[in-house]
């Protein structure tokens, strides 16, 4: 283990990433790298607790893979951060486990987020995963003792939950684990394209980092914005309205933005321009990143070895804490007691029996 202080977090593999993963957590985690060592999930264990049926286990592999080409577009690089699946680091299903024994049910029922899952995914009732997934998100924190975890606003609650389970743990047993911080992004929510709440891979409200020039100008052009204004001479609302959201994410041409919003607001200015003038910036954004995902695109196999890679080194970071759990615990004593006791009995009644015929 260097002397690094440690990053954790992750994705499920549900989709591509979008916007609103870049400005939520992608951003923090590439200018975060070098001073971090870094851990980043495909979270494919907490892609189960809303979409369990085999179809989607089988879409993992596919998902994972344009995962890690999202991430490599953006700037994470392979030689400095681990990149991982979850599903394969059995350790993480251990310590999910012995973490729900921390935590109650009426905690985790006060959480609205997951409320808000349960409804975005058109579940009736919880599951008693999906019931869980701040404990399993609690488990791949701590499993790599994630010292910082930069995520979108969804999942502060998360962190703090992890907060109080990382302190109990040590408080009930023995100091095993930091107390994580969370770190959220600039933009702590994006909102959708359709100007829902947020921009979301399953509700088909996003704008991907791997669309196309074309896929961007479609996508923007479609885009909600002021219900009210039906012609372009009727004054307009600035705040709030998605299409001046993402300009002032990701137009770096301030005094563009500034005229836009001005002749937006006294009704001089067609959405067809804001609309294309929004696009063009988007495309001037995404475009290094399809350079590089091209790049990374061309080298066959490439981003699996980067998976499997990562998840071997995070294998052997997951045993040692593991191990360090069951120590503070005791429940490796209880174990040892018994092995031992079972193995001299053995022996005794082996030489007894040997002395014996
Ligand atoms: P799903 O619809 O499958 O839940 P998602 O788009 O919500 O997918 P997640 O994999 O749940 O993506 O989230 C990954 C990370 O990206 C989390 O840290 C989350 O907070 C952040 N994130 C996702 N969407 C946004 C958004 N619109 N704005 C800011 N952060 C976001
Ligand atoms: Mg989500």
């Amino acid at each position: 283990m260097s002397d690094r202080k440690r990053i954790l977090t992750g994705d499920r593999p549900t989709g591509r990433l979008h916007l609103g993963h870049y400005v939520g957590s992608l951003e923090n985690r590439v200018r975060l790298q070098d001073e971090y060592e870094c851990y980043f999930l495909v979270a494919d264990l907490h892609m189960l607790t809303t979409k369990p049926q085999k179809e989607h286990v089988e879409a993992i592999s596919e998902n994972a893979r344009q995962m890690v080409y999202d991430s490599l577009a953006c700037g994470i690089d392979p030689a400095k951060s681990v990149i991982y699946l979850q599903s394969a680091v059995v350790e993480t299903y251990e310590l999910n486990l012995l973490l729900e024994m921390l935590v109650t049910v009426p905690r985790l029922q006060r959480l609205p987020s997951l409320k808000d899952m349960a409804r975005d995914a058109e579940l009736s009732e919880m599951p008693f995963g999906l019931l869980g997934y701040p404990v399993l998100q609690s488990a791949d924190i701590l499993l790599p003792r994630a010292h910082l975890v930069p995520v979108g606003k969804d999942n502060e609650a998360h962190v703090e939950l992890t907060r109080e389970l990382a302190r109990r743990f040590n408080s009930y047993y023995d100091e095993v684990f930091p107390v994580p911080d969370v770190m959220i992004g600039n933009v702590p929510t994006l909102v959708g394209t359709d100007g829902n709440g947020k921009m979301s891979k399953s509700l088909g409200n996003a704008i991907m980092l791997s669309d196309d020039a074309r896929t961007v100008e479609k996508k923007v052009n479609g885009m909600y914005t002021d219900p009210k204004r039906v012609r372009a001479d009727i004054p307009g609302t600035v705040e709030g309205n998605p299409v001046f959201v993402y300009h002032d994410v990701f137009n770096p041409n301030r005094a563009e933005v500034e005229d836009l919003k001005e002749r937006y607001r006294t009704g001089r200015v067609g959405d067809v321009e804001v609309k294309e003038k929004l696009a063009a910036a988007i495309n001037g954004f995404l475009e290094p990143l399809r350079e590089r995902r091209a790049q990374f695109e061309s080298r066959t196999g490439f981003v699996d070895e980067v998976l499997y890679d990562g998840t071997l080194k995070m294998r052997e970071q997951a045993r040692e804490t593991i191990v360090a759990v069951r120590k503070a615990m005791g429940l490796a004593g209880v174990w040892n007691r018994i092995s031992r006791s079972a193995e001299k009995a053995r022996k005794r009644r082996d030489d007894h029996g040997a002395t014996t015929v």
